[in-house]
């Protein structure tokens, strides 16, 4: 398996902070470890893996990003295709869970004239 954040030394969160307005919306994690994991998601971890620590340990980045998205692209492309509806009307929230991905929540939006 290629290096991931999975890898990253994991620290408690202390506290949580949203910052940003919809959609653009981050959310700062502030961990034990001093620093601050900034993330699109709120972690429902406890702990949660630290970037800053984990590249003073001199482990690669991978963009885990990119994993999560692919796989909301699955689980939206599987609603789209079961419901009839366009992409852009499903809406998933996963999260991370000891490097397995789960999902939160699908949201579909069904648009009718009146
Ligand atoms: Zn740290």
């Amino acid at each position: 398996m290629s290096p991931s954040k999975r890898q990253f030394p994991k620290h408690r969160v202390i506290e949580v902070e949203r910052t940003g307005v919809y959609p653009d919306v981050w959310w700062h994690h502030r961990l034990a470890c001093g620093h601050t994991e900034k993330r699109k998601r709120k972690a429902p971890a406890k702990q949660i893996a630290c970037t800053t620590c984990g590249r003073a340990t001199g482990l690669v980045v991978v963009d885990e990003g990119a994993a999560e998205s692919a796989y909301e692209q699955k689980i939206q492309a599987e609603f789209a295709q079961r419901y009839g509806l366009a992409l852009d009307d499903i809406q998933v929230m996963t999260y991370e869970e000891w490097g397995v991905f789960k999902v939160a929540s699908v949201v579909l939006s069904f648009y009718r004239e009146l």
